[in-house]
């Protein structure tokens, strides 16, 4: 079986954050570049140095608001607003203004399609499009992010590129956020 972008829907709300913290630092920072790649750069080396927070989107239910930074515990606030500052300080030093740029996308989300397709054929378990994008989220919170702007990561979307401890860490969050699926269920029926 193989897990398609568009079989399931999830959103990181770090990634809300972290664009109302580059807002803010934006504002106070006038020499930096405030284009969309300069942007996605600072984006991507934020969200890698924070914890996900996905949530899967269920359809039917209304889209959760989006979590205000101010809102946040401070430790956590802080993070993210150190995290900016250095990050536009690395991409005010060198912006990657070239064509050789993919759209920001976390490459953590890639290998768990790959490894989630091979888990439900293997245990021959079909899930619909909520209960995979539960499945995906839950996971995701357990792995750590690996945000890119370039193409480069997608080479490690190939299973045989990926060091064994780390895809054992990823089967390991696959089977807990199924059991965690089989919870639901049975609290549900
Ligand atoms: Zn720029």
């Amino acid at each position: 079986m193989r897990i398609r972008l568009e079989d399931y829907a999830i959103h990181n709300a770090m990634e809300d954050m972290a664009d109302q913290a580059i807002e803010q630092v934006l504002s106070e920072d006038r020499t930096a570049c405030d284009c969309p790649d300069c942007r996605d750069d600072v984006k991507s080396q934020i969200l890698n140095k924070v914890p996900p927070f996905y949530h899967p989107l269920i359809s039917g239910e209304p889209r959760r608001q989006s979590i205000m930074l101010e809102d946040l515990a401070t430790d956590l606030f802080n993070k993210i607003m150190v995290e900016c500052y250095k990050a536009l300080i690395r991409v005010k030093e060198n912006p990657r203004h070239s064509d050789d740029r993919s759209e920001l996308h976390n490459t953590t989300e890639r290998i768990l399609r790959l490894a989630v397709g091979e888990v439900l054929s293997n245990q021959k378990v079909h899930l619909d499009r909520d209960d995979l994008s539960r499945l995906m989220s839950g996971a995701l919170n357990g792995l750590k992010p690996a945000y890119t702007t370039t193409h480069k990561g997608d080479a490690f979307t190939r299973a045989s590129e990926i060091d064994t401890a780390y895809l054992a860490q990823v089967y390991s969050e696959i089977f807990k956020a199924l059991d965690g699926l089989k919870g639901n269920d049975a609290q549900t029926s």
